[in-house]
């Protein structure tokens, strides 16, 4: 599909980036798009954009959002914080993850121990804690609880 910097009609200027999303931690089924500006680039990490005079919204790679924004800094900087954050993720799952007598997967990370576990009465959902402080939450599988802990885990990493 060629890009929309060949449509007249697209503005050029003035965009805002919304987000910029991860796909593959975004599960819907399709791990990455050619960026709709361009047409150029097959991106996994989507700078996704609106425009006051513009009814869609586009999702591009970054050299079209610094293009799009007039920011030659920023779509970048952002780009590379949720890099980090994603690589942190995909290794997440990797970690050193045991099963520990009650049936709990539990892991150790920087001196602090996490665990998931099934829910008691809720046959096939998932929970987890951090040490002895337990989520609300409840997933539909050890590897969501797993990532519930990660998100967890990131925020306090980050302040
Ligand atoms: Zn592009």
């Amino acid at each position: 599909m060629p890009g929309m910097i060949d449509n007249p009609e697209v503005p050029r200027e003035d965009w805002r980036c919304m987000e910029v999303a991860d796909l593959l931690e975004k599960h819907t089924g399709q791990k990455t798009i050619v960026c709709e500006m361009c047409g150029e680039v097959t991106i996994r990490f989507v700078h996704i954009m609106e425009h006051d005079n513009f009814d869609e919204v586009l999702g591009v790679c970054v050299s079209c959002a610094e293009k799009m924004t007039g920011d030659e800094a920023n779509p970048r900087r952002v780009e590379r914080g949720i890099r980090n954050k994603s690589a942190a993720r995909d290794e997440w799952l990797a970690r050193h993850w045991y099963l520990s007598v009650r049936d709990n997967w539990v892991v150790n990370v920087e001196g602090v121990n996490m665990g998931v576990f099934p829910v008691k009465f809720q046959n096939g959902l998932w929970s987890c804690r951090i040490d002895n402080k337990f989520f609300k939450g409840m997933y539909p599988s050890a590897e969501e609880a797993k990532y519930a802990l990660f998100d967890e885990y990131w925020k306090t990493r980050r302040n």
